[in-house]
Formats: structure tokens, sequence, C-alpha cells
């Protein structure tokens, strides 16, 4: 029997036709004789993005179900033509869309989760041996409704196949070189990691490493469904997302993230009693915000803050939320600050070093950074600091942590 070997191509690689036509080259030349290729590719460059933007010049708040039929177009398009590149070059190719190819997900529009898939479709293509494409992204409910995976979601289109189908190896081609100890557009000592956990890559996708959708790689993890990283452009083997890494001695920060896609949101003088907290969060969840990071003040008044991060996206609906609750529990004002960013350090060999934390604060403090939140995993630490620190703030942790 052939080893199937399943391969993704990110927005960026297939950005336009000239790219498609090099993608479709590299794909032809891993085609062996002893190897069957299952492409899944993402949409052209930013179409997901233009057809975000289309939708918002009609409506603020489209339908979630025709969202999905339209963001689910994007991935149609880049599958015909890559396939039309592919059999161009003198090879044999077919695309298929999710609801093709028997990828089934429940009715959450927009976020849906894959339920099943039923690769019928795929196998048969496979021993007619031609080089299956299929479009990212997006699957079927069983009332025959488009849904979208969330954001991101080719990964896990592909994860999900490589499962599926028993791939040998999932590929993940982008435009970077694979997984960066940080990220390697902002900080040019970035060094390429050989290779990580998928717990790591786990904590630094959810904190903000954009490489990856964390979706995908909690499905990796699952599974334990080993992952290559690597550039679309270049032959360099990329990084191994793996159960466990082949040091012998742990290190302690495998690499670093930051972002600043989350705003705080400060309740004051909340009434300390039994209760408070999960009225107020009830309140902001059915708002239909998440809540990140929560601090909580001790109290020597019977009064106390409560501080907690929500994504930007969710600041407007959260904040009306915290006010009616406020009012409500006779607490006080509510303040918000958007001008945050979110620095974190991770690696699973912090289970077993001392002084990590103690390091980072140390490191801040020198380069007067403040400190406004922190927050700890088993294998990250994070601090919510100034947006106007970020980059610093990196770079210097960076270097602390020798990752230089
Ligand atoms: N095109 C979708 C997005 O931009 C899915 C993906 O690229 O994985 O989110
Ligand atoms: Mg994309």
């Amino acid at each position: 029997m052939k080893n199937i070997i399943v391969q993704k191509f990110g927005g960026s690689s297939v950005a336009n036709i000239d790219r498609i036509k090099i993608v479709a080259r590299r794909i032809i030349a891993s085609k062996k004789k002893d190897n069957h290729l299952v492409v899944v590719v993402s949409a052209l460059g930013d179409t997901t993005d233009e057809l975000e933007n289309l939708a918002h010049k009609i409506t603020n708040t489209p339908a979630e179900r025709e969202m999905d039929m339209l963001m689910s177009t994007g991935e149609q398009i880049s599958s015909a033509l890559l396939a039309m590149a592919i059999k161009t070059l003198g090879s044999d190719a077919i695309s298929f869309t999710g609801s093709q190819v028997g990828i089934k997900t429940n009715k959450s529009h927009t976020k849906a989760r894959i339920e099943t898939i039923d690769c019928h479709c795929i196998k048969k293509a496979l021993k007619e041996n031609k080089i299956v494409i299929v479009a990212g992204y997006q699957g079927i409910t069983e009332d025959n409704d488009i849904t979208t995976l969330g954001r991101g979601g080719s990964d896990l289109t592909a994860v999900a196949l490589a499962y599926s189908l028993k791939a040998k190896v999932c590929e993940i081609y982008t435009d970077v070189k694979g997984i960066y100890t940080t990220d390697p557009r902002k900080v040019k000592q970035a060094k390429k990691i050989k290779q990580i956990t998928f717990e790591e890559m786990l904590e630094m996708a959810s904190l903000g490493a954009q490489v990856m959708q964390a979706r995908s790689i909690e499905v990796a993890k699952r599974f334990n469904i080993p992952i290559h990283v690597r550039s679309s452009f270049s032959k360099e083997e990329g990084t191994m997302i793996v159960k466990q890494t082949d040091k012998l001695e742990d290190i302690a920060v495998r690499g670093i993230t930051s972002n600043s896609s989350e705003a705080k949101i400060t309740i004051r003088a909340v009434p300390d009693q039994a209760g408070i907290a999960a009225k107020i969060f009830t309140e902001i969840s059915k708002a239909g915000s998440n809540v990140d990071l929560i601090v909580q003040n001790v109290s020597q008044t019977k009064h106390t803050d409560i501080s907690f991060t929500v994504p930007k996206k969710d600041l407007t609906k959260a904040l009306k939320a915290s006010r009616a609750v406020a009012k409500k529990i006779k607490a006080g004002d509510v303040l918000h600050d958007d001008n945050i960013a979110r620095v974190s350090i991770v690696g699973s060999g912090m289970r077993s070093h001392h002084g990590i934390a103690a390091s980072m604060f140390e490191v801040l403090a020198k380069n007067k950074i403040n400190i406004d939140m922190i927050s700890t995993s088993e294998i990250s630490i994070s601090c919510i600091i100034e947006k106007k620190h970020e980059a610093k703030a990196v770079e210097v942790l960076h270097k602390t942590f020798k990752l230089n």
C-alpha cells in the first residue's frame, strides 16, 4: 500500500497565479511512485478578509449561514486553480470542496466543529492515481448547509484529513521556514526551532504565534499526528511538531510570543461576597464575549477591583454587559484600556526549571517596563504590559532566555 501524505498550502503560498504555478510544480515533484498526495489549500492571499469586508459593506450583522456561504468560496477558487495548474503541467489532479469530500460538521456557523469525515471520494480518486486537492476551511451540516471552521481553518482540514486517511505525515507549507523562537518578521534574531512539542506549539498558538490555527494543533496532539511546518519557497527542512522532542535536556523557554489583540476591563469596588464573580462573568459570557486573564485583588474594605481581558473585537459588548452588571451588583466605575499587549514565554522545561518567572519580571523591570497583570500556566508565563513596550519586551526576553 502506498503512503498518504497530506500537504497544506496557506494563503500567501497561493497569493497569485505565479505562486500557484510554483506550488503546482512543487506538488508534482513530491508525488513519488510510492505515495499518494492529498493537498489542502487556503484561499488566495487576503481573499477571505476581502470577502468579509464585502459582507460588512452590506450589514454589520450578516447572517452567519450566509457568511459561511460567502467565506467558503475563497477556497473553492484556489483549489480549482491549483488543480488546473497541476493538470497543465501534465499530472492528473482533481479538486473537491469540503462538502464533496464528506467533511461533516456541527451547525455552529463560522466556527463549526468537524464531526466525521467520509473519505470515500478521496480514496477513489487516489486509486485512480490522481492528486487530490481539497478546499480547506469548510464542511457541511447534516442539513446540507455549508459551514466554515473558524479563521485559519485550513490547518484543521489538513490535520483532520491526515488523521482520517492515516497519513504518514501532515506538511504545512507557509511563508516562513518553520516555527521560530519568536516572530521572525518582528525580531531578526529569531531562530528556527527544529522540534517543538504539541503542547508548546498549542500554547504558543493560543498566545499569539500565528503560524498555525490553535484548534488544529489540539487535534494533532489528541491523535498524535506529526506535523512538519515548512516554507513553500524553499527546500529546507522546517520544524517538526511532535509528542516529545529528542533533546536530552529540556530547555526552559522554547519561544516567546506577543499579541495586542486584547483589551482590559476593570470593575471598581465590587462587593466582596460569594457569587459576585459568577454573576459578572455569566453576564459577560451571555453577551457573547470570551474572557481570558482575570485578576481579583485581596479586599480589606469588603470591596475589591476585578480586572480581566477580552478580545478587542468583543470590547463593546463586554463593556456594555460589565456596566449593566456593575449597576446591578452595586459596584463602582467600569474602566477599560485597549492599549495593552501580552508578552509570553513558553516552554515545557518550565516544569523542571526554577526562577524563570523571576528572571522574566527582573528583565522587564530593568527595562522600565511595568507589568500590569500576570498569568501563568504549567508551561507559560504571560505579562500584560503597555502596548508601546511590546517590541522591546519581546526583544529583551528573547535575549535573556538565550534564544538569540
Ligand atoms: N482562508 C481562511 C482564512 O483566511 C482559512 C485559512 O486560511 O486557513 O482564515
Ligand atoms: Mg488565510
